[in-house]
């Protein structure tokens, strides 16, 4: 995937690039012109992020909320003029980036409570036994601690909530990294003002110079020199299994290797078990063809995999499900080279032994377009077909009809890591499929009972991110407060003088945080 989205790039005579701002349903350029990072700028940004880590590191849990705050109050106070430009380089309406724009906000705003209420940071005291027999036990002190600058690879498809303010960077600042952000070349001019209303909210809440920094450039050059630059401690990134996984390899083989955070390919598996699926045929099938076709299928949760049990039902949830895809509407999708990867990947999947076509939408594409399609297959061919597991991002999905229950405990057997897998049943049905349940949970982050996995709700218990391809690190999760975890390090602290400890850890408990002190949870001082 990587490179299918280089637009309106031109080498200028000095090696410097020129990057060009585009609508993606317009011919014509955008009047915006962005200059490509040279090394110098790169040098720059990484050397004051690592200054910046040794002030930004030690200030107050209460500063670093007042600096989220104050990010989300600065992007509000763009104003239109944010909208516009979001909704004109990803050809998103204007509900969704106003939503999107809510959303990045309230992220922001959750990690400022969470550094207000304190308790993230996983504070464990065990006090010292100095009479302790045979030898006496130390006093040791452990909490969770920023591990320094944070590169974060804004995502294509969300050009507000997962890009230059949006969780990964939200979640990295939270935790007292500084961030440099390698842009999105789709979203150069929202992620110019957003970045100028990052820098206003870190003068005006008096954090370090280059606590923040956003460079723009073509992203083999430019990821490839942050991710192998020493100064570096962690990535985050969103994208392709094939942008990802280059990342990853990349930063294991530094002299240091260092964490690649990275959320990649699912295609989201819903299990339509018989009982709900001969109660509510029509309506399942209804709201599943919404589902594939929300946001032109531009989600990393989108249901690219259907499956259920042969049945005169089944057949008619596929008719059902080819009537509204073939009367849904084509939309421009976020880039050319997202287009142009979806018509090639639903092209491939197509022409894939007994996968049969069952509804396309042929209505006019519009420019840098997506036609919402369906198709078929048996468990049979899908089990001995790896490549219909690779996902079709855009609004594509595949059925899969599996003969009877051992076909299906085949097809969740053989499934790969997935971000969700959700579960369409009765109670009965849940009772009866209860064995097949526990196997995906082996291959999923998040278990969904009777919903559409499209739509992440940011909160404490979200878990978003799961077992290899779709992510590197099945144990963390790159939305919801958790997020913060992936940008810190636990540091135990032994025999410490007072004075010295974090104030998480000192006796007097200034922040008045829930520690485990002795093995008992309190938010007492000692
Ligand atoms: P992408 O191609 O993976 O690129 C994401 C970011 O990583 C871009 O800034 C890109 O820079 C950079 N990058 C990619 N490969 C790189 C490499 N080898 N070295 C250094 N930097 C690299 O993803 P995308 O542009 O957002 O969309 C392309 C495809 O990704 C989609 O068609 C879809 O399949 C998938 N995608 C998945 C998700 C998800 O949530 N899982 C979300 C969005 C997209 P350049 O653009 O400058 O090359």
């Amino acid at each position: 995937m990587h490179g299918n989205n280089r637009i309106g790039f031109e080498l200028s005579d000095k090696g410097t690039t020129t990057l060009q701002s585009f609508n993606p349903a317009k011919a014509e350029t955008r009047p915006g012109q962005f200059r490509g990072a040279t090394s110098g700028d790169i040098e720059t940004a990484m050397a004051k992020a690592e200054v910046a880590f040794d002030t930004y590191s030690q200030t107050s849990p209460e500063q670093r909320a007042q600096f989220l705050d104050a990010i989300a109050d600065e992007i509000l106070n763009l104003g239109d003029e944010l909208v516009r430009a979001a909704m004109e380089e990803s050809a998103l309406p204007e509900g969704r980036i106003v939503g999107e724009r809510g959303r990045t906000m309230g992220q922001l705003k959750l990690f400022a409570s969470l550094l207000r209420d304190g308790t993230w940071v996983e504070a464990t005291i065990d006090t010292a036994q100095p009479n302790r027999e045979p030898l006496p036990k130390p006093d040791i002190r452990k909490m969770l601690r920023p591990i320094g600058p944070v590169v974060v690879f804004t995502a294509s498809n969300f050009p507000l909530a997962f890009s230059t303010a949006g969780g990964d960077t939200a979640s990295a600042l939270a935790a007292g990294c500084p961030v440099v952000v390698k842009a999105h070349n789709s979203h150069l001019q929202t992620n110019e003002l957003v970045s100028d209303a990052i820098a206003k909210a870190a003068e005006k809440t008096g954090m370090p110079d280059g606590v923040y920094s956003s460079l723009a450039g073509e992203g083999f050059q430019l990821g490839t020199t942050l991710v192998k630059h020493p100064k570096t401690k962690a990535v985050a990134f969103t994208g392709s299994l094939g942008g990802g996984m280059a990342l990853y390899k990349m930063a294991i083989e530094r002299d240091e290797p260092i964490p690649v955070f990275a959320e990649m390919g699912s295609i989201n598996p819903v299990i339509f078990l018989p009982e709900k699926l001969k109660a509510e045929t029509e309506q399942l099938a209804k709201t599943y063809a919404g589902s594939i076709t929300l946001g032109v299928g531009q989600f990393c949760t989108n249901p690219g995999l259907l499956i259920g049990l042969e049945s005169p039902e089944l057949d008619q949830f596929c008719e059902t499900l080819a009537n509204e895809i073939s009367s849904s509407a084509a939309a421009t999708m976020l880039n050319e080279g997202i287009a142009k990867s979806y018509s090639k990947n639903k092209e491939t999947s197509l022409t894939q032994n007994g996968v049969k076509l069952i509804s396309s939408n042929n209505v006019e594409t519009p420019r840098n377009g997506a036609n919402a399609a369906v198709a078929r297959v048996s468990a049979s061919d899908f089990l001995s077909n790896p490549n219909l597991q690779h996902e079709v991002f855009g609004p594509y999905s595949l059925v899969v009809t599996c003969q009877n229950q051992a076909q299906l405990d085949q097809v969740i057997a053989k499934l790969t890591g997935q971000l969700t897998v959700t579960f369409m049943g009765s109670e009965n049905d849940f009772k009866s499929f209860e064995n097949q349940i526990q196997s995906a949970e082996k291959k999923t982050g998040r278990l969904i009972y009777n919903g559409v996995p499209t739509g992440v709700e940011v909160c404490a218990s979200m878990q978003h991110g799961g077992p290899f391809p779709a992510s590197t690190d099945s144990r963390f999760t790159s939305v919801g407060s958790d997020a913060i975890k992936r940008f810190a390090r636990p540091v135990a602290y032994q025999n410490a003088p007072e004075f010295l400890l974090p104030d998480e850890l000192k006796n007097k408990n200034p922040n008045g945080i829930w520690r485990s002190v002795d093995g008992t949870w309190t938010n007492n001082a000692i």
